[in-house]
């Protein structure tokens, strides 16, 4: 079968791998459609693990399965979650999913980006669910990024009337102005430095659209906001400056949500003072567990989250490397989703 392997950004080949084969509480799943993520261009994230195949937003068809499994059968269509937590240890039950041993070390085989993968026992009882009758495949690779973005959400208490700011409208930016909304925000300011994802961030509403390269954020945060500042701001681009820029424009009292990581050996300069006598809370968000992407599947299957108008590009897995250049080059895209034909 056909894999996009990557080796670094600048070298994604599809190569002829062995298609995978169910174990006896396994299933074999025929991708249909796979999304690309923010942290699929992190090259740094990735470097040490390459080769490796990627895609962890994937929705198919069950191909095979195990003499074991009863909950699926041949042709359902799912949704898999790569990670999995164990649900019994400390942060388990404590509710921290993502903090679970065994979450980073559960994977589907060898990913997303291929014509075929494997989802081993664990993956199948807790990340694996049908996805709704009118859900297409292609909406359905949203299900990861919304839950994502609304697992953080679910921690910023958001009150009615609220300003949001959001740096950096890729898809997670567009996913959480929507959610900022349907939580009662009265504003929402975004800011990028791409006027491709400003303008796409207009056609969902944002009330107020940036760029820094041209306009300085904080005066037209402080000028939205009486010179308060937002009460709440979501960073979602990986860059340090996005995040002291983020502490900047909060206002005393207010959240920042640090939802995008830095490389490991960099580091921000925060003023204690500041952070005491302004009693900012900054809170990271990192990934999604089974509660929120069940959550996330009602929310496209209902229309609240409009999932259909968020993938602005399609590419079949023989043109991997172009779909990559489109998300980490140009970045004149919101959702790129890959398509096994
Ligand atoms: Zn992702
Ligand atoms: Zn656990």
């Amino acid at each position: 079968m056909n894999a996009a392997v990557y080796y670094n950004l600048e070298d994604i080949r599809v190569e002829d791998l062995s298609k995978p084969k169910a174990g006896p509480d396994e299933i074999v799943v025929e991708m249909k459609a796979c999304g690309l993520c923010g942290s699929d261009l992190m090259d740094w994230y990735l470097r040490s693990r390459a080769p490796l195949v990627l895609g962890h937003e994937p929705t198919g068809v069950v191909a095979e399965t195990g003499r074991k499994v009863k909950a699926f059968k041949l042709g359902d269509r799912v949704f898999v979650h790569h990670h999995v937590a164990c649900l019994t240890c400390h942060y388990c039950i404590h509710g921290d999913y993502t903090m679970c041993a065994q979450f980073g070390q559960t994977h589907i085989h060898p990913g997303g980006f291929a014509e075929y993968f494997r989802v081993p026992a664990e993956n199948l009882q807790k990340g694996t669910f049908k996805i709704p009758e009118k859900v297409s495949f292609e909406e359905a690779t949203l299900i990861e990024p919304i839950a994502c973005c609304f697992r953080a959400q679910n921690k910023l208490g958001i009150q009615m009337g609220d300003t949001i700011a959001i740096i950096g409208v890729g898809p997670s930016g567009i996913i959480h102005l929507l959610l900022s909304k349907m939580a009662g925000a009265s504003k929402i300011i975004v800011s990028d430095l791409i006027d491709y994802r400003l303008k796409m961030a207009e056609r969902f509403e944002a009330d107020l659209v940036v760029n820094p390269r041209l306009e300085n954020l904080s005066e037209a945060v402080n000028d939205a906001t009486d010179g308060r500042g937002a009460d709440v701001v979501i960073v979602t681009a990986p860059v340090k400056e996005a995040l002291i820029d983020g502490m900047k424009i909060c206002r005393r009292g207010g959240t920042v949500c640090l939802f995008a990581p830095t490389q490991p050996n960099e580091y921000a300069r925060i003023s204690p003072h500041r952070l005491f006598f302004s009693e900012i809370t900054v809170i990271p968000s990192y990934s999604t567990s089974h509660v929120e992407t069940r959550i996330a599947s009602q929310l496209i299957s209902s229309g609240r989250i409009p999932a259909k108008d968020m993938i602005t590009h399609r590419f079949s897995l023989s043109r991997v490397a172009e779909a990559f250049r489109t998300a980490a080059k140009t970045k004149e895209c919101l959702k790129v989703v890959m398509l096994n034909k």
